[in-house]
């Protein structure tokens, strides 16, 4: 069977976690998450860097840095993964779900355009797949109505919006290293501060609400409780994991790229024939190579494809079910149809993607999916 997802281990995090649990600080904040911090700001220049336990954390701090308040309205596309609406659910947010474009899963600027109130505070893009949304319409809409930007970032390490990195648009952005991303620790995440009058109060709502990182600097003689906060930051074991992951990112993407090309230039004919639709990559956007997926026709058609490919030993899987029909929101959301974020969660199917893949598996799961739609 080829599986979905396989983690990818570049064989330096057991040395650094072997180096992390002989130095005798384990907790977080020490020598190998510094290093992993100092690593993003050097090289995408994010002004600050913060890791945390998850991405959904680095957006629940995110969410408390924009204080958000009950009644606040935040923008958030309905195709997207939980945690970018529930993060600021939990501040009481009401959130008005854009619809995504009808040729990208990423959210559409004039769906964005048309949803920003009195009540807006937070317009949250979501680069899909790692592709860059329309980050200069999207930031000119955000400056004008004077709402901060708050970027969903957790698929798009490495990946640029007309050469500049994504995650460096937002006042505050979110980046992801659970298993299945590019870059991973088990579970892991980063908040990017670009704002730096947020910067201070970000260390203190990481440190249980307290000045704790202040106090270690010597900035101030005794640390106590100064604000609302929680416990986000990882211990050095995930931070030293990770530290090995990055060393290894630009041979991880460049394998991923490599895979990812292939994938295209085999159902390039199939997209061709009007068969099924390849992954958009508009000249503004980079490709890092997160996801590889297809646009089917129908449910019906992903279904049947799902359950053949399944008999060919190939595990491929569908993405998200559109948060404004989910269980939880459909209540609350005003009623507009969204019909994109409804498309893309029955048709658009994900194909196995990982640095462990071969080429030859590629062209295998390419020659399946050309027999299933010609048999
Ligand atoms: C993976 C993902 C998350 C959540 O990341 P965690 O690190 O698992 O919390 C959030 N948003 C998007 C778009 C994701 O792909």
């Amino acid at each position: 069977m080829i599986p979905f997802n396989k983690p990818f281990m570049t064989g330096k995090e057991l040395d650094y976690i072997q180096q992390a649990v002989a130095s005798g600080k384990i907790s977080g904040d020490g020598v190998f998450s510094k290093r992993c911090q100092a690593y993003f700001e050097q090289r995408f220049g994010f002004a600050k860097t913060l890791l945390t336990t998850s991405c959904t954390d680095a957006l629940e701090m995110a969410a408390i840095l924009c204080d958000i308040a009950a009644g606040d309205e935040v923008i958030v596309p309905s195709y997207t993964f939980v945690s970018t609406a529930n993060a600021f659910v939990l501040r009481g947010a009401k959130i008005c779900f854009a619809d995504s474009g009808s040729d990208h899963p990423n959210m559409d600027p004039l769906q964005v355009e048309s949803l920003i109130s009195k009540r807006t505070k937070v317009i949250v893009p979501v680069h899909y797949a790692g592709t860059a949304c329309e980050m200069g319409r999207i930031t000119e809409l955000a400056k004008h109505a004077e709402v901060h930007v708050v970027e969903d970032a957790a698929q798009a390490i490495d990946s640029y919006y007309l050469g500049k990195p994504l995650g460096t648009f937002g006042a505050l952005s979110a980046f992801s290293f659970h298993e299945t991303k590019n870059v991973i620790a088990g579970e892991g995440g980063l908040l990017a501060i670009n704002d730096s009058s947020l910067v201070r109060r970000a260390e203190i709502i990481r440190e249980k609400g307290t000045n704790r990182s202040a106090f270690f600097r010597g900035e101030v003689d005794k640390y106590g409780w100064v604000d609302v906060g929680s416990s986000f930051l990882p211990s050095e074991i995930t931070s030293a994991f990770l530290l090995a992951q990055l060393e290894s990112l630009d041979r991880i993407q460049m394998q991923r790229r490599l895979l990812w090309d292939t994938y295209y230039d085999r159902l390039r004919p199939l997209e061709q024939k009007g068969i099924l639709r390849l992954p958009l990559i508009p000249s503004y956007a980079t490709n890092n190579a997160h996801m590889f997926y297809v646009v089917c026709d129908s449910l019906e058609v992903r279904t049947n494809l799902i359950q053949y490919l399944k008999e060919q030993g190939i595990m491929s899987v569908f993405h998200y079910q559109p948060l404004h029909r989910s269980p939880f929101y459909a209540d609350r959301h005003d009623g507009r149809p969204l019909p994109n974020a409804d498309r893309y969660a029955d048709t658009l199917l994900r194909l196995p993607m990982y640095h462990d893949l071969k080429s030859e598996e590629v062209d295998y799961i390419c020659e399946r999916l050309a027999t299933f739609f010609t048999r």
